[in-house]
C-alpha cells in the first residue's frame, strides 16, 4: 500500500500546504514586532478593490524606484482616485496591518509585502488546469503508470486506480507558462524544502517555530494516512505537511550518500519512488515511548540502516 505523501488539504482551510504565502500573517521588521493578524480581519480589510490597487501600488513603486516610502499625494494619483477623503478612509483602514506611515509617506509592512507577493502569485484567484496525462513514474503500489493533473493551485499525482503518489499545492503564477512534468518538479522541489524547513523546527510556510513529529497509529492526533508518518502542523498560520516517515530521509545527508554512492542520486527520483518512501514493508516501528522506527535502506544488496525518532531525528545504525 502507497502512502499519500504531500500536504493534506481536508478543506477545512481556504489554503492548506506547504511553501507558499497562506496569507496574512504577522512579521517581524527591523526588530520591530509586529502584532499578529487575525486572518478574518485581515481580509476585511483588502474587501474594497481599491485597498489591493493602494497595496499594488506601494510594491510597484518599491520595485521601480526601490523607494521605501510614497507620499499621500504621490500615491493617490498613481491609483487613480480623485477623492482625496475616499482615499485617505481606504488607506487608514490598511494602516497598521498592511501599511505604516515613515519618512513622510506610505510603505508596505512585511504582511503588507506577503499579502501583494500572495496576490499576484494567484494564490487568492483561480489558476487554470493541465492534465491529467501520464509522467515517467510507475504506481508503486500497483505498477500502473502514473499519473499528474495541476487543478486549482494543487499538483496531484496517482494512477488509474486511485492510488494517490504526490500532491502539493503551488501557485498558479508558479505554474504559469509550464508543462505538467516541470509543474511536478517543482511542486516536488518546494516538497523537499518544506520538509527541510519543518525538520528544522521551522515552518515552510511562514517560518514561525514548529514542532515536527512522527506518529503512529496509536498516538496521531488528527488520525491520517500514512502511519507511522512525518507531521508538522504550524500553529501560526494553520499550514501543514502530512507524509510517510520517509520523507525524514528523503533529505538525509547520510541517505542521499547512499544512493549516490549507487549512482542512483535521490535528487533524479521523484519523491514518491523510493523504497523507503513507497514501501510500508522497509519500516518498523520498534519502541514506542520513546518512538525508535527503523528504516531499511537497501540497494544492489548493500543496505543501510537508519532510525528515526519522534522528532524526524535520522540517525545511522551501526548493526
Ligand atoms: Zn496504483
Ligand atoms: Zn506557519
Amino acid at each position: 500500500m502507497t502512502p499519500p505523501a504531500g500536504d493534506d488539504a481536508d478543506g477545512s482551510e481556504a489554503v492548506t500546504g506547504v511553501g507558499e504565502s497562506r496569507g496574512p500573517t504577522g512579521g517581524d521588521e527591523g526588530g520591530v514586532a509586529e502584532r499578529r493578524v487575525d486572518p478574518a480581519e485581515a481580509f476585511a480589510a483588502l474587501s474594497d478593490p481599491l485597498r489591493v490597487d493602494i497595496l499594488r501600488e506601494l510594491a510597484t513603486a518599491h520595485r521601480e524606484r526601490a523607494v521605501e516610502s510614497v507620499g499621500f499625494a504621490d500615491l493617490r494619483k498613481r491609483v487613480g482616485v480623485r477623492d482625496s477623503g475616499r482615499f485617505r478612509y481606504h488607506l487608514n483602514e490598511l494602516r497598521d496591518n498592511f501599511v505604516r506611515k515613515a519618512d513622510g509617506g506610505y510603505r508596505l509592512t512585511v504582511t503588507g509585502v506577503e499579502t501583494v507577493a500572495a496576490i499576484l502569485a494567484g494564490t487568492y484567484t483561480h489558476g487554470g488546469t493541465l492534465g491529467p496525462e501520464p509522467i515517467d513514474s510507475e504506481c508503486s503500489a500497483c505498477g500502473a503508470d502514473a499519473v499528474a493533473v495541476y487543478r486549482d493551485g494543487r499538483c496531484a499525482v496517482s494512477c488509474p486506480d486511485d492510488h494517490s503518489l504526490f500532491a502539493w499545492s503551488l501557485p498558479p503564477a508558479a505554474a504559469a507558462d509550464a508543462t505538467l512534468p516541470e509543474i511536478v518538479s517543482l511542486a516536488e522541489l518546494h516538497a523537499r524544502q518544506a520538509i527541510e524547513r519543518g525538520l528544522a523546527g521551522v515552518c515552510p510556510k511562514c517560518s514561525a517555530p514548529v514542532e515536527p513529529a512522527v506518529v503512529t497509529e496509536r498516538d496521531d492526533p488528527e488520525p491520517a494516512r500514512p502511519v507511522p508518518g512525518l507531521r508538522v502542523r504550524c500553529e501560526t498560520c494553520g499550514g501543514r505537511l502530512v507524509g510517510p516517515v520517509g520523507f525524514c530521509l528523503l533529505v538525509d545527508p547520510a541517505v542521499a550518500a547512499f544512493y549516490r554512492r549507487h549512482d542512483r542520486p535521490l535528487d533524479d527520483r521523484h519523491v514518491w519512488e523510493p523504497a523507503f518512501v513507497a514501501d510500508d514493508e522497509t519500516v518498523e516501528v520498534v519502541e514506542r515511548d520513546p518512538l525508535r522506527v527503523d528504516v531499511e535502506v537497501a540497494l544492489d544488496g548493500d543496505r543501510l540502516a537508519v532510525s528515526v525518532d519522534g522528532s524526524g531525528e535520522v540517525s545511522v545504525r551501526e548493526d
